[in-house]
């Protein structure tokens, strides 16, 4: 350390408080953070110079936390001796280098479009590890899987018409999963668009059983939301119908329970539980605003009370990932065996497909501020080189605090800087926000600045990503750490830019 850097203030020392400081939430929900990531926003310059290459906004993503999530939830199966697999649902992120790290790590790939499917063979990844789940399937799409012998998820009957027809024209054999959906669970049916419903699937398995075209091998479910005892019903009903199928003459091998696994954004609950407050009362009028003109987030006030549910993803959320995964394998079938007995004593293999619980952790999207300006009712406007696609789910909102990077002169007087409002997107419409939370700026922001999204690798970099107004779609540079050649260009990439490769 030189002596100038002792006597600068505090913020030019690389502590954890220092990159959280510049920008807080109103009130703060501060984010799960990654070494690789902490160690780039230690760099801001580094930053800036890749997004001046690049352009804004820029997605980094890192393999290495997806190896350790895949290790966890492997860890839970097999201390329960299960036979078990996970296929990274690689929809949930279009860059290449996780479909690698996956097949490194062992995993298998759900792939949900004809781009995803011949991407992935392409990359090298044997079709007996793939599962196509795409909701729609073309002719193109099907007659790749069955060429390829790739598992088809079988959705409906005219799913299984064209796959016979291509059966019938080569020597191939048709493998399925039958998608079943319907549950019964706690007195209600789980409502669903997908697949077969579970009364009727046992006939399905028995019509099927007749057809020398097709293999069925599994049973496969994929449910909304994270609630584990509704996959514990689902998997019992399973169970039954695997038994029929079996009874019937077919050779069943796996269990494939979707994905689905819950991850936690956040560092602290209590920030959670206090910004889920401090919500509510503004909503009733009691708090000033912690959205954008008191945005609900699918909430509204009717007659003095706070109706609807959150249209959000729970950031704080307990237990996650392998504990969860846990807590389904331990409880207990209508027999009263675990659920991990009941897969083993059929001789099941066990398979998931998580897609944002194993990207937890591997990427952050960095924007440029481009503008800062003070709107007539007080708030101000942080105006990044980026649009609300690129930070955004099915969902209403991104909610964890963004990370600003100062891209100043350490000679900038930042007195009087102190600034509170929200940040803004490059789509032409008054809805276009990248956050709904009101943030708050306390040492100030600036046109030349850096925002970071911290998490975004699970969704929100490319689920919803769009090119309207013809803007460009963000680039992918994949950070390997330890390599002499710090940033490379994600192949999706690769193709329209011949440079594919950045020297850090
Ligand atoms: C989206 C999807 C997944 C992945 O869900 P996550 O919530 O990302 O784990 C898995 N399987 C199917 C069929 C899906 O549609």
């Amino acid at each position: 350390m030189t002596a100038t850097k002792t006597h600068r203030p505090s913020e030019s020392e690389d502590t954890d408080a220092n990159w959280r400081m510049h920008c807080l939430g109103d009130p703060p929900l501060e984010a799960r953070v990654e070494a690789w990531m902490t160690e780039r926003f230690r760099d801001p310059r580094q930053l800036n110079k890749l997004v001046a290459k690049y352009g804004s906004p820029l997605n980094l993503v890192a393999t290495s936390p997806l190896e350790r999530n895949l290790d966890q939830l492997r860890k839970a199966a097999e201390r329960r001796q299960l036979d078990f697999r996970s296929y990274f649902a690689r929809k949930a992120n279009k860059c290449l280098a996780f479909v690698h790290a996956a097949a490194e790590a062992g995993a298998g790939v759900d792939v949900a479009s004809l781009e995803e499917c011949r991407q992935t063979l392409q990359a090298g990844v044997h079709p007996s590890d793939l599962i196509c789940t795409a909701a729609v399937k073309t002719d193109e799409l099907l007659d790749l899987c069955v060429t390829n012998q790739v598992c088809i998820a079988l959705d409906n009957l005219d799913e299984l018409t064209g796959i016979r027809k291509r059966v019938a024209q080569s020597n191939d054999r048709g493998l399925l999963a039958m998608r079943v959906s319907g549950f019964r669970h706690q007195g209600d049916k789980l409502h669903s668009r997908f697949g077969f419903d579970i009364d009727e699937a046992s006939g399905v398995a028995t019509r099927l059983a007749s057809d020398d075209g097709v293999s069925l091998r599994g049973i496969h479910f994929h449910l909304d939301g994270y609630c584990p005892q509704q996959r514990v019903s689902a998997i019992g009903q399973c169970l039954t119908l695997i038994d029929n199928a079996r009874a019937a003459g077919h050779d069943i091998r796996f269990l494939d329970i979707g994905g689905g696994l819950p991850i936690s954004y956040l560092r602290e609950e209590v920030q959670w539980r206090e910004f889920l407050d401090a919500h509510q009362k503004a909503l009733r009028g009691e708090w000033s605003p912690v959205t954008y003109r008191n945005h609900g987030l699918g909430m509204s006030l009717v007659n003095g009370e706070v109706v609807g549910k959150r249209n959000t993803y729970p950031y704080w959320q307990s237990p996650v990932r392998a504990g969860w995964l846990e807590s389904i394998l331990d409880s207990r079938l209508p027999e009263g065996e675990t659920v991990a007995e009941g897969i083993r004593r059929r001789e099941l293999q066990l398979r998931c497909e998580p897609g944002r619980s194993i990207l937890d952790g591997c990427g952050v999207t960095v924007a440029r501020v481009e503008f800062v300006k003070r709107h007539v009712g007080g708030d101000h406007f942080v105006g990044l080189a980026m649009n609300r696609t690129q930070c955004r789910t099915g969902s209403d909102d991104f909610l964890v605090d963004p990370i600003l990077l100062p891209i100043r002169n350490s000679e900038d007087d930042m007195s009087g800087l102190q600034r509170s409002g929200f940040l803004v997107g490059a789509y032409c419409t008054e809805s276009e926000l990248l956050s709904l939370r009101r943030l708050s700026f306390p040492r100030g922001v600036q046109a030349g600045d850096l925002i970071v999204f911290p998490n975004t690798a699970g969704y929100f970099m490319h689920f919803l990503e769009s090119r309207s107004h013809q803007f460009p779609l963000a680039k992918n540079l994949v950070v390997s750490e330890g390599s002499p050649r710090e940033f490379v260009l994600d192949e999706i990439d690769a193709s329209d830019d011949g440079a594919s490769e950045a020297k850090s």
